[in-house]
């Protein structure tokens, strides 16, 4: 009852407008978003560095109603690939579609993301396309395919909830596209995504066998200590060496296991959001564990 809840108000503007008219909800979301500023985020990036992690930083925002607000969001990660690049900390970026345009069309995604792919080339960065609700599912890959053509520092991500990923993951393979492999964060319908928990993580692991088997330097994101044992197994029974692929967790999220995976010589990258539009994605957090909404509540009402 409560997960569908927690989708249905990160979506909602008059929850949005309720949950940031109180000081402590920012508080509390800092445990799982790096602040509002680029300069928050480069420190954080900082610290994880200075620990051995790898960092993809993400500026939070999605669905640009208009041109104007896709534009802005483009101009935006312009300068952030500009100022990481300079900055010489070593990051790539992620970064969703629809805050580049994609409900404006497929053509206007792969314009603003070209003029950040050629960018971040010149610095030699790497960027990633998360991947957003199953409406979008189909343009995205096609907007990856269309940027794969011109740029080998694009990747994807697929979600192992989805009928569908196993046929896009042998595509990307052929094509030599890099994924980040992870559950899947929205509310999806039977009829295009696995229901229970055991049939996603079945299935999370079936694409990360094909993806250690004919991938590209995959990424397996998840805390699931299921599927990172899986995923340790199969790279020491197929004989994958480490910096053949990643770890990757979310920030606030598992920190000790991060360290611990880091320590035993594989490589994890911590995907780090920051910026004022954090509402949305701090709701898919709490609805991926409602025992934190207790905390988060509890936090509320006593400030
Ligand atoms: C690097 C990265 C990038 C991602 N990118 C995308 C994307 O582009 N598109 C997309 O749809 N989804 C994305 N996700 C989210 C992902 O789809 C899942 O929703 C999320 O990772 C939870 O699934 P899990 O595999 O960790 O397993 P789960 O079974 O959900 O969790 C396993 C364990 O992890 C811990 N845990 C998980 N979530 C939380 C939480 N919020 N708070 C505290 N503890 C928690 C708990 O101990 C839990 O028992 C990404 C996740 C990661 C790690």
């Amino acid at each position: 009852m409560i997960r569908p809840l927690l989708h249905f108000l990160s979506g909602s503007r008059l929850a949005k407008k309720f949950v940031l008219n109180f000081p402590l909800a920012r508080k509390v979301a800092r445990r799982y978003v790096a602040g509002e500023r680029l300069e928050d985020a480069l420190n954080v990036t900082r610290q994880l560095s200075q620990q051995g992690l790898l960092v993809a930083l993400d500026l939070l925002g999605e669905n640009a109603v208009r041109k104007a607000d896709a534009d802005k969001a483009t101009e935006d990660y312009l300068v952030m690939v500009e100022r990481v690049g300079a900055s010489g900390l070593s990051c790539y970026f992620s970064l969703k579609l629809t805050q580049l345009g994609l409900d404006q069309g497929v053509d206007v995604a792969v314009a603003n993301l070209s003029r950040i792919l050629e960018k971040a080339k010149a610095h030699h960065l790497f960027v990633r396309i998360d991947m957003e609700g199953s409406k979008y599912t189909e343009q995205t890959v096609e907007v990856f395919r269309r940027a794969r053509e011109q740029f080998d520092n694009v990747g994807i991500v697929i979600q192992a909830y989805l009928r569908r990923s196993k046929s896009d993951i042998a595509m990307i393979n052929r094509l030599g596209g890099r994924v980040r492999l992870c559950k899947g964060a929205y509310a999806e319908p039977p009829s295009v995504a696995y229901q229970t928990r055991p049939e996603v993580t079945r299935n999370m692991k079936d694409l990360m066998y094909d993806l250690m088997r004919d991938g590209h330097y995959p990424a397996i994101a998840s805390h699931d200590e299921q599927v990172i044992q899986e995923t340790l197994r199969t790279v020491k029974e197929y004989g994958i060496s480490p910096d053949k692929f990643e770890f990757q967790m979310l920030y606030g999220i598992r920190s000790q296991r991060q360290l611990e995976l880091k320590r035993q010589g594989y490589n994890v990258r911590v995907y780090v959001p920051f910026g004022s539009d954090w509402y949305p994605y701090f709701m898919r957090r709490l609805a991926e564990r409602p025992a934190n909404l207790v905390f988060f509540l509890t936090a509320l009402f006593r400030g």
